[in-house]
């Protein structure tokens, strides 16, 4: 056992130990350098004992040997070969002293057992070394972290005081030694993330910078991913968080072992990943890269005994392609990653520049939008619906227009598009019902009385709020009658739930009394099922079957198809995109009266509209037309002889027109030809004239054929030399066709009237 004499410790003695204790603490607290701190402390311990030296030693981080860590009156020499002192039994006092825990006390190390070994007594020697006290410096565990030692040049037996000194001593330097381990890990906190040990967001920022700098000196691209687990919740919800976080420092393990050493992988948070790929060449390149990570976690990690699968989705984008700050890069990545979700997991998708520029100049158009409709440059253009039979004027449809300050009248498909699905659209909607109707109410004021129509789109209308809005709108004008009020929704547009939207038409009927029309009809993908299941009263045929009406003979069938549907259903029909007399003529003939469409009027602005109304007058070959009784075979024959001489007149002129301008399959399939392949089934006509009919049309049909291809083939002269002779054929057509018209009641007051058209 070290003898500590019993001299007991002064009061002098105490108080210095405690302005020591004071003075270095001081130092810590006021964010010295601990370096220099621990140098202090041992000048202050030396102050105490002449002729001696302090030093403090502590494990290196392996924890197998000891290293000088303050020793400031040692020889250097000194200090190096006492680093690598391994704690063990005799091994000097220090390496005694960490060893056992306990102090040791060494008054003569030319005699002292720990001292023995040769490698010591020579440091003895060399040094001047004749006692050695050293303390054990315990951690929070009270297990030796270190030592704190006074060594001395003459042979010396310590007092209490001496021995309360080197606690003291050993104490603060565990203090300090804690305070520099709490700094280094909170340092360590702020630039990496504690679960994984991989960089965080601040350091990554920082290699960013870096990297930055070294793409543009390179040339090289730089790759930025966002890497995401697919289904890590389940892992977490199924197993725990515990297995959770081992698997993702497996993650982190995996991926830092698969890219190179310039690359840098941080977490994000979560289960998410960002990496900082460096001297990428290619998209290529890097989606090999990826593709390393990606198999690497493939392989099955074993969490608590447990194999698990994961998978990744990653997004990438490319600087200085996609050239903007590390927050937009990593959103974009983000972006993709995310695609590469919806795409169906475990890929990698890299991001498209194209796009998130749209998104950003759609966001620009929306709030441009939001605040033409606070600056009121909206405006209701109305264009008016007829009833060709009677040249009734029956009501106007409202179409928006916005009047641009700057780039002038904006129609609707250039911004309702854009607004498809917002809030935006719900507010504009709303605005449209209001001034609608309140132009319908001034109207009445003045004596005109008409039915108004609006476009309600889907998404609005099957808004919760729709009707109460509606209902609120019709009070605030009593005097209007809300069946002069109309609601057009597209057919075409995902109506959603049927029942859902059919029970929203029901109330707008049965409840607030207002009509609903299907507009653009034919145009979806189940019309059908649409005019039996919807409620609605009324069906539009869209304009763009009525403008290839007669060109095309599968439009043509569609409206017969449409007209006959709606009788049978018992709706009302009205047909856009009346263009000529002739559409008017065969929407007639077809059965159906109510037109709308720029024959009639463009749409007007309400004071135009006016005008208009005050100098109308109607179309007189509808008026005539309606007039006459035909029977199902007149109207028949008249249907033909107006779309063959349209047929004709086309095939004449291209046939004129130097270069082959591309005849479309109408003039490969003509009405005549389609009608009279279905003729024989219908048994209203003759079967002798049918079949003269068809000669003299197969004739037409294929000399017209001829004609084509000389002309496709770009025999032009050949093409144009053959028309007499296909103008004679046709004249065959039209006189077989007249004379089933005679047997029929003569019309002549047709003749004039289809030669006009
Ligand atoms: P829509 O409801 O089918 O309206 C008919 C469209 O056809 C109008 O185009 C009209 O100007 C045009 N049109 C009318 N007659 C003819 C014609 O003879 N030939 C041709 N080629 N076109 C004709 P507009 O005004 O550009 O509106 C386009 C579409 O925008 C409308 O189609 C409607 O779906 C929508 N829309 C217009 N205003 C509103 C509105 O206030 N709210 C909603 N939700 N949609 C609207
Ligand atoms: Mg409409
Ligand atoms: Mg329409």
């Amino acid at each position: 056992m070290d003898k500590v004499s019993e001299v007991p410790i002064t009061n002098e003695q105490m108080e210095y130990l405690l302005l020591l204790q004071q003075e270095i603490l001081g130092k810590l607290a006021v964010g010295n350098q601990h370096q220099e701190t621990l140098d202090d402390l041992c000048r202050s311990a030396e102050s105490m004992l002449p002729n001696a030296v302090a030093s403090i030693m502590l494990f290196t981080d392996d924890k197998n040997s000891l290293t000088v860590r303050a020793a400031p009156n040692i020889p250097i020499e000194a200090s190096k070969a006492l680093n690598g002192l391994i704690p063990g039994e005799y091994s000097g006092s220090c390496g005694t002293a960490v060893y056992r825990n306990v102090a040791q006390f060494v008054s003569n190390t030319k005699e002292d057992t720990r001292w023995a070994a040769s490698a010591f007594q020579d440091f003895a020697k060399i040094f001047g070394i004749n006692a050695c006290w050293s303390m054990p410096i315990r951690g929070d565990n009270k297990l030796a972290i270190g030592s704190f030692a006074l060594s001395s040049m003459e042979k010396r037996n310590p007092q209490k005081f001496h021995k309360k000194l080197l606690e003291t001593c050993a104490d603060i330097v565990a203090i300090i030694l804690k305070r520099e381990a709490e700094e280094k890990q909170l340092k360590f906190l702020a630039h990496y993330d504690a679960l994984t040990g991989l960089p965080n967001r601040t350091l990554f920022a920082d290699r960013f910078n870096q990297a930055i700098a070294h793409s543009k000196r390179s040339n090289s691209l730089l790759a930025i991913c966002f890497l995401d687990l697919d289904n890590f919740k389940a892992i977490n919800d199924n197993y725990g968080h515990d297995a959770g976080d081992k698997l993702l420092i497996e993650v982190a393990k995996r991926i830092t072992a698969t890219i190179r050493d310039e690359d840098t992988v941080s977490r994000q948070g979560g289960d998410e990943f960002t990496l900082l790929l460096r001297d990428i060449d290619s998209p290529s390149q890097c989606e090999k890269l990826l593709e390393r990570i990606n198999h690497s976690l493939a392989q099955s990690h074993i969490i608590n005994g447990r194999p698990h699968k994961v998978s990744a989705s990653i997004g990438t984008t490319l600087y200085p392609l996609d050239n903007t700050d590390l927050d937009t890069l990593i959103r974009h990545a983000d972006q993709a990653m995310y695609h590469a979700k919806l795409s169906g997991k475990n890929q990698q998708q890299l991001f498209n520049i194209l796009d998130d520029q749209q998104i950003i100049q759609r966001q620009e158009r929306l709030s441009e939008i939001q605040q033409a409709l606070k600056n009121k440059q909206f405006e209701l253009y109305y264009q008016p619906k007829v009833n060709m039979k009677t040249g009734q004027i029956v009501g106007v449809e409202a179409l928006i227009r916005w009047i641009h300050p700057d780039k002038g009248l904006i129609p609707p498909l250039d911004f309702l598009p854009l607004i498809d699905g917002t809030e935006i659209e719900i507010q504009l909607g709303a605005w449209v019902i209001n001034e609608a109707l309140q132009q319908l109410d001034d109207w009445q004021k003045q004596g005109i009385n008409l039915e108004m129509s609006i476009n309600i789109s889907s998404h609005h209308i099957q808004s919760l709020l729709f009707l109460d809005q509606l209902n609120e709108a019709l009070d605030k004008h009593p005097d209007v009658n809300s069946q002069d009020f109309q609601l057009e929704i597209l057919e075409s547009s995902a109506l959603g739930d049927i029942e859902t939207i059919n029970g929203i038409i029901k109330s707008c009927r049965n409840v607030l009394g207002v009509n609903v029309a299907l507009d653009d009809f034919g145009t979806g993908y189940s019309s059908l099922t649409h005019m039996k299941n919807l409620s609605a009263n009324i069906i539009k045929i869209d304009q763009s079957f009525v403008r290839d009406l007669l060109d095309d003979p599968d439009d043509f069938s569609i409206i017969e198809g449409i007209i006959g549907l709606s009788h049978a259903f018992n709706r009302e029909v009205i047909a856009e995109g009346v263009e000529t007399d002739a559409h008017g003529i065969i929407l007639l003939l077809m059965g159906c009266e109510l037109a709308q469409g720029y024959g009639i009027s463009h749409p007007l602005p309400a004071t135009e509209l006016l005008t208009w109304l005050a100098n109308y007058t109607p179309n007189q070959y509808w008026l005539d037309h309606a007039k006459k009784h035909l029977s199902l075979p007149q109207k028949k024959i008249i249907l033909l002889q107006l779309t063959t001489q349209h047929w004709f007149n086309r095939v004449k002129k291209e046939l004129l027109t130097m270069e082959d301008s591309g005849f479309g399959k109408f003039f490969i399939q003509c009405h005549l030809g389609m009608w009279l392949s279905r003729v024989e089934q219908k048994e209203l006509f003759d079967p002798t004239w049918v079949g003269k009919l068809k000669k003299v049309h197969d004739l037409l049909f294929s000399l017209a054929d001829k004609l084509i291809k000389h002309h496709q083939a770009g025999k032009i002269g050949l093409a144009k030399e053959g028309i007499n002779e296909l103008e004679l054929a046709y004249e065959q057509v039209c006189t077989v066709l007249a004379q089933q018209r005679q047997n029929h009641t003569a019309q002549k007051s047709f003749a004039s009237l289809i030669t006009k058209l």
